[in-house]
């Protein structure tokens, strides 16, 4: 029977291999680290004696490649949010609080009522969002919206950058579109906020795990793909340093790697070159902490933190485009993020609880117009090769939507 080689256990490539593994195909998936999940993990953290997750990660109910990955894998359940759509923002500077919440449909007249919207703004403002629907390759978000503003820096300038892990001046255009189109654009019931419940590994990779377990596929961990036979236009065998893997007739092989790693694979691929920063700040407080109505995460503005989000005893934060603060210490950015979450939490700033500041170098690839344009597509130039990850041209910005998009996409070019 032919094999597919799934190699890298992020989620595009459990999302390859769950997705051919339900159409009966038979998987090996190689992964070169001890645990599968990539950038969107959780692991046991001795000094805060808890296990956390590598980021914070925040869905929207529009994302529906995820949705209908969380589904296959039997974990739609296990993502939390409010009942309806509600964006909640702190700015730190002025400590004014206000809740974004669009409204059901499509006709999105939420920006007509005052109470809903971002203060300070006019429903006139909102208008400067078609400009995304029309940009081309080569705009910026700031080309579309400009740079000053209540909307802009309430609203476009927290939502891009989140979305593109890019600075606003620098980020394109034209990956915000179809997250608006697919969230803002279709109402309420898809712009809802969720997180995972119990932490990502618990939501998004041990139930694939376990499902890849009972439908039979091969699952090998610390097993690095070093390099890749081809013979004419086809991969013919997998080189894993101690072991060798001859491709049979009809195998293929789908490599789900960053970019770096994928280029340095296949022969003459054009992949995005640069990337840019998270940094994630963990707090253990000494007791559960709540955000106002429940809701499990704030927005900041005007601060070191951009996102605040807490589960049960833990804060954390998320700084996107952090290239500035990665190389700090880590005490200088739990001190500095700190005491924005303590304004928000209504804490005191002494003493710093336990922390853990996780930084992400290479977080996502640079969602600039020009490393954009460098994105691949599904199939490579080798018949039996192809390629998924979030980085991949899925049209989207690199988020899990665009990973568990581009494993869809990889299962259903094998599978035909
Ligand atoms: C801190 C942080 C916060 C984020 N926040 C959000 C968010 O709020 N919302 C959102 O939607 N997205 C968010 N993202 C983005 C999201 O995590 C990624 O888009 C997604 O996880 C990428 O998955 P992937 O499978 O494409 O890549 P990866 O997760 O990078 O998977 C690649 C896998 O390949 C393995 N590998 C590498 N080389 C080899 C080799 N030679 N052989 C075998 N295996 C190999 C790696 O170990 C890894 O497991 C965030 C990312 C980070 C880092």
């Amino acid at each position: 029977m032919a094999r597919t080689h799934v190699i890298g256990a992020g989620l595009a490539g459990l999302s390859t291999a769950v997705s051919l593994a339900r159409a009966g195909h038979a998987v090996t998936l190689y992964e070169a680290s001890g645990q599968a999940g990539g950038r969107c993990r959780s692991y046991f953290d001795a000094r805060l004696d808890c296990a956390i997750d590598n980021g914070n990660h925040l869905l929207l109910t529009g994302n529906k490649s995820t949705m209908r990955y969380l589904a296959d894998i039997g974990a739609a359940g296990s993502l939390v949010g409010p009942a309806s759509a509600c964006f909640p923002f702190l700015d730190l500077r002025t400590g004014r609080r206000w809740r974004l919440r669009p409204n059901a449909g499509r006709l999105p007249w939420w920006i007509l009522d005052a109470r809903r919207r971002v203060p300070d703004t006019s429903f006139r403002d909102y208008l400067s969002g078609l400009r995304f629907a029309l940009a081309g390759a080569d705009r910026t978000v700031t080309d579309c919206v400009g740079d000053r503003g209540a909307l802009f820096e309430q609203f476009w300038e927290p939502l891009a950058v989140a979305a593109l892990n890019s600075p606003v001046r620098a980020g394109a255009a034209c990956l915000l579109w179809p997250v608006l189109r697919e969230t803002f654009g279709k109402g309420e019931a898809a712009c809802r906020p969720r997180i995972a419940g119990t932490g990502l590994s618990g939501t998004f990779v041990d139930p694939a795990v376990d499902l890849l377990h009972r439908r039979g596929a091969v699952i090998r961990f610390a097993t690095r793909l070093r390099g890749v036979t081809y013979r004419s236009a086809e991969a013919r065998g997998l080189d894993f340093g101690t072991e060798t893997v001859t491709l049979e007739d009809g195998d293929s092989v789908v490599l789900t790697l960053p970019p770096t790693a994928a280029a340095s694979l296949v022969p003459d691929l054009t992949v995005p070159e640069e990337s840019h920063a998270i940094v994630n700040a963990h707090f253990r407080l000494s007791g559960p902490a709540g955000l106002p109505a429940e809701l499990p995460f704030l927005g900041l503005i005007g601060g070191t933190a951009q996102w605040l989000f807490v589960r049960g005893d833990m804060a954390s934060t998320t700084t996107s485009a952090a290239d500035d603060m990665v190389d700090e210490p880590p005490d200088v950015i739990a001190r500095k993020t700190w005491r924005d979450v303590a304004a928000a939490l209504g804490r005191d700033p002494d003493p710093l609880p336990p922390y853990r500041v996780v930084k992400e170098k290479r977080a996502t690839f640079a969602q600039t117009p020009a490393q954009a344009r460098r994105r691949p597509g599904t199939r490579s130039r080798f018949a039996n090769v192809y390629l998924a990850g979030d980085w991949i041209d899925t049209g989207l910005p690199a988020t899990i939507e665009s990973a568990v998009r581009s494993g869809h996409m990889a299962a259903r070019a094998i599978i035909g």
